[in-house]
């Protein structure tokens, strides 16, 4: 098929690797076992037992299914719990649950904002917020990474419903909005802010909610949104915000509305892993994790950035799944990440770090990282 063809040719082609046994930190591939460098499962919550158990318990308690949607066939006391808990470590008067962090993106952009409206968002905007965006049918903006003059240039031109949209910890880059900027604009203009926090629940902030609770500007930022597939170890993605704009979600987010609701054992997961977040135990993991990206960066030319996402950026397609294929070889699973989910020319590998992981094995990751070739900055080399 030519599109295929043109995608090989380019060094784009991707294809699905059969995985079994995930046991954080390690995955074995083709029954060769691999540190998993790739996962975002940045708690190792994905299989803690507090979760584990919780959704066993639904499982036992509910079955597997919800059977319709929340709007059909009536709502769990399961989803009301997690969203009330939502609500209060985001210190907002509600929040709606989704099944992915995707559907809530897709649901929730198109009912705030439409024709006539604006919206405005950061050029490394996570694809289902682009996709949101355009969805929507509002006019679309885009200013470059993180640059507040354009942003603001663009505010001042923008007309209708305003909502500007960003996220706090970028998937690719794993650097971090300019926030307290950001709220200030927002509130200079009178637009809207949404913040997705995907990869900042559960790592940033003093209980770890993220960017906002970080910089205290929770009650200033209108969207909160976020995921449970990620840190959480568990699934579904959420919106917390004020009463008023739930209620409107309910009525008119479109994947919500028509999507029979996540299995109740999600709920239960989620819950769990937000509980275990507030415990001694998950403080600890948290400070884990911390310690474990501190080693990592440790001589390496990056800023200090206190995500666990670390980009290596090789620059061509190709010698990016080299070198991907060269750490799989050594007993590492580290992604090659291309275009387009990130600029032409910047292909890089995509290291995720994990509490799970040891000190040893990060070292040893170093050591295989730093002898391989990275024609970006060798070029630069004298
Ligand atoms: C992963 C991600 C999402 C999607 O969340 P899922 O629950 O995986 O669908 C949304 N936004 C950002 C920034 C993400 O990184």
């Amino acid at each position: 098929m030519n599109e295929l063809d043109a995608l090989k040719r380019q060094g784009l082609l991707r294809s699905l690797r059969p995985v079994s046994r995930p046991a954080p930190p390690l995955i074995e591939i083709d029954g060769k076992t691999l540190i998993n460098f790739s996962s975002n499962d940045y708690l190792g919550f994905s299989q803690h037992p507090a979760l584990v158990q919780a959704a066993t318990e639904a499982l036992n308690n509910y079955g597997t299914g919800s059977t319709a949607s929340r709007l059909v066939c009536g709502s769990l006391d399961l989803f009301h719990e997690f969203e009330e808990t939502i609500a209060r470590l985001k210190k907002t008067e509600a929040s709606l649950t989704f099944a992915n962090g995707y559907a809530t993106a897709m649901g929730t952009i198109p009912a705030l904002v439409g024709k006539g409206d604006t919206i405005i968002l950061d050029k490394l905007s996570h694809a289902c917020l682009i996709d949101a965006a355009k969805l929507s049918g509002a006019t679309l903006r885009v200013f470059p990474h993180n640059d507040l003059s354009k942003l603001e240039r663009l505010l001042t031109t923008s007309s209708g419903r305003t909502l500007i949209v960003t996220e706090s910890v970028f998937s690719m880059d794993g650097d971090l909005a300019p926030l307290a900027a950001i709220v200030s604009l927002k509130e200079r203009f009178g637009a809207l802010l949404l913040l997705d926090e995907a990869h900042a629940i559960g790592v940033l902030g003093p209980t770890g909610q993220g960017l906002a609770e970080g910089l205290g500007l929770q009650d200033q930022i209108d969207f909160q949104m976020g995921t449970l597939g990620k840190a959480l170890g568990s699934a579904g993605g959420y919106l917390a915000s004020s009463r008023e704009w739930i209620d409107l979600l309910i009525n008119k987010a479109r994947s919500f509305i028509y999507s029979t609701a996540p299995p109740p054992s999600q709920a239960a997961a989620s819950l769990a892993a937000l509980n275990l977040l507030q415990t001694e135990e998950g403080q600890a993991i948290r400070a884990k994790l911390k310690k474990n990206i501190s080693t990592f960066n440790v001589g390496r030319s990056i800023l200090d950035a206190p995500s666990p996402i670390v980009p290596h950026l090789i620059g061509d397609n190709e010698a990016a799944l080299a070198a991907s294929k060269k750490l799989l070889d050594a007993g590492f699973l580290v992604p090659a990440i291309r275009f387009p989910t990130v600029p032409r020319g910047t292909a890089r590998l995509r290291i995720t770090l994990s509490a799970a992981h040891s000190s040893e094995q990060i070292e040893n990751l170093s050591d295989v990282l730093n002898s391989i070739q990275n024609p970006l900055t060798s070029s630069l080399a004298p």
